[in-house]
């Protein structure tokens, strides 16, 4: 059924905005060892920005939610990860088109376009101990469940714990895409703060959908 529509994604940013503002000093805390310590406070800017704006014009399809969210993170994030994660929303919100509600293979399919996306304009691949480790396990995941007969809610969080791991397993990887990579080995045993975040982000919109 097609029962991912412009409110599920607006409760999403609420719930993504509200778990942002919980994590941020976590996150922030993830990226001074190998980073400068601006993550949560980066993330956090953006998600408020993305809610405020979406507040005052609510998009009516969830592809109108997602491309807004994405062109508010980045004209207000700063750093690295603003037009990456900008990218990836926008990049899914086109390839949603201007359908009122999609499914979750749908979904699923704008995902992998948002996440290519993504990765060709930073350049990263698996195991580069970035925000891309959480995300290609996640869309794996996803695809896996829904090949097996899931529904969304499933399968989303099937996605989510997938990101989950993706992000845990960073840990031990040297760093070969921003900044973390100018510290060679020493990126070897912190987790990938992007790649933290999202997992948070699809971790909220799995449990959105179980709502
Ligand atoms: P900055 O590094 O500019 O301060 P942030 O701290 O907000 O930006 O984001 C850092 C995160 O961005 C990293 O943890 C990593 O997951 C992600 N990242 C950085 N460069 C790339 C890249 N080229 N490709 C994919 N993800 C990247
Ligand atoms: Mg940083
Ligand atoms: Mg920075």
């Amino acid at each position: 059924p097609a029962d991912i529509d412009a409110d599920l994604l607006r409760r999403w940013l609420d719930t993504a905005t509200s778990v942002i503002e919980r994590e941020a000093a976590r996150l922030t805390e993830l990226d001074s060892p190998i980073g400068d310590a601006d993550h949560g406070s980066n993330m956090r800017r953006g998600f408020l920005a993305a809610r405020t704006a979406i507040g005052q014009e609510p998009p009516d399809t969830p592809g109108g939610v997602l491309v807004a969210v994405g062109r508010q993170l980045i004209s207000t994030v700063g750093g690295a990860s603003g037009p990456l994660y900008g990218t990836l929303l926008r990049r899914t919100g086109k390839a949603l088109g201007d359908a009122p509600a999609v499914t979750a293979a749908q979904l699923r399919d704008g995902l992998k376009a948002g996440v290519e996306g993504l990765c060709q304009l930073g350049g990263a691949v698996p195991e580069d101990k970035t925000m891309v480790d959480a995300l290609v396990p996640a869309l794996d995941a996803f695809t896996a469940a829904l090949d097996a007969g899931d529904g969304t809610a499933v399968a989303l969080t099937a996605a989510a714990r997938a990101a989950e791991e993706g992000a845990v397993a960073t840990t031990p990887l040297r760093a070969r895409k921003g900044r973390a990579s100018y510290l060679g080995d020493r990126s070897i045993g912190h987790q990938d703060p992007g790649a933290t975040s999202a997992a948070l982000l699809l971790t909220a919109l799995a449990d959105t959908a179980r709502e």
